[in-house]
């Protein structure tokens, strides 16, 4: 259909070599225009390495990335910029990621006078309407990135990468490191642009609570493969996946959920040597023989999809 050409598509794998990078294994998802789609899994199932790839920091081993029709997935020439500055990433940590001896605004309009979008004596203005965009006096600008608090940062990294005008904002445990209200606010913030912006977002975490909060869609990630694609309200009220029940149980406040599903059991395998077959099988309570022999294929059913033998001719 037209809209796979807007979409951005995802199909990439990532090596076992690199000994600090999370194996990710013939990952395949989209992203609609103006889409929330969220990434769930826990750490070491890849999401991070997955965001990084998307955003060009990290070249997926093989596979391709799409943007709108065009192949992105190495974006050191000239003619993928613009593609690239559609597509921002926002990580957990604002203070990290905000030089400190930069003034707001600097920080703010270097990448847009960089790029030509505003020239450095429309900065002062530009930098005062991303500001008030995200929630922010005019005048922080002024500023320092110490002077504001942790959601206030996070704030001014989120400004940065509206002021490039990208379509796609990639966030990675983007609201973790704040405290509970905060967190709120700026889901909220996010929120908000959306519907303002049209922006689409791929919003990873491991956190349920949130990625329900915000997303139309979610994939489910267990040790570099994708476990289960559905819409929220569907994962939500009917998990397909162990994994993804499991998950589901250890959310606090849906009870009824929790007395449907045990919590996982065990630790998480090394994402470095997963377990054969299906790579849940060392905590799954329905584990049979076929299991730990053959791998799941992700199977699609209408606007779902899930990788488990239980849905595909038995685990025996
Ligand atoms: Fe459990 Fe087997 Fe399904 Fe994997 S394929 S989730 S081990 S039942
Ligand atoms: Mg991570």
């Amino acid at each position: 259909d037209h809209d796979m050409a807007a979409r951005l598509a995802a199909r990439m794998g990532m090596g076992h070599e690199p000994a600090t990078v999370h194996a990710v294994d013939d990952v395949s998802f989209s992203v609609a225009p103006g889409e929330v789609v969220g990434l769930v899994g826990e750490s070491g199932s890849g999401k991070s390495t997955i965001g990084r790839m998307i955003a060009g920091l990290l070249p997926p081993t093989h596979g391709t990335i799409r943007f709108e029709g065009a192949d992105i997935t190495t974006r050191n020439r000239a003619e993928t910029t613009a593609a690239a500055l559609q597509i921002q990433m926002i990580f957990q940590d604002p203070m990290s990621s905000l030089n400190p001896r930069m003034r707001v605004r600097d920080i703010i309009s270097e990448a847009p006078v960089y790029h030509g979008i505003i020239t450095q004596s429309q900065a002062r203005e530009f930098v005062a309407q991303m500001l008030e965009r995200v929630g922010l006096e005019p005048t922080a600008g002024d500023r320092y990135p110490h002077q504001f608090s942790g959601g206030q940062r996070q704030r001014i990294v989120i400004a940065r990468a509206l002021a490039v005008s990208p379509q796609f904002l990639i966030c990675d445990e983007s609201v973790a490191a704040l405290d509970v209200s905060i967190q709120a606010q700026v889901l909220n913030l996010f929120m908000r642009l959306r519907r303002e912006l049209g922006l689409a977002y791929l919003f990873i975490s491991h956190d349920l609570g949130v990625v329900e909060h915000i997303s139309d869609r979610v994939v489910i990630l267990y040790l570099g493969r994708v476990v289960e694609i559905a819409p929220t309200d569907a994962l939500f009220s009917d998990a397909r996946h162990p994994y993804t029940q499991a998950l589901l149980a250890e959310v606090p406040r849906l009870s009824f959920e929790k007395r449907r599903f045990e919590p996982i059991k065990g630790e998480i395998p090394s994402p470095m040597n997963p377990p054969p077959g299906c790579h849940f099988h060392t905590r799954c309570p329905f584990a049979g023989p076929r299991c730990s022999r053959e791998v799941p294929r992700l199977r699609q059913d209408g606007p779902r999809a899930v990788a488990c033998h239980l849905e595909d001719g038995g685990v025996a």
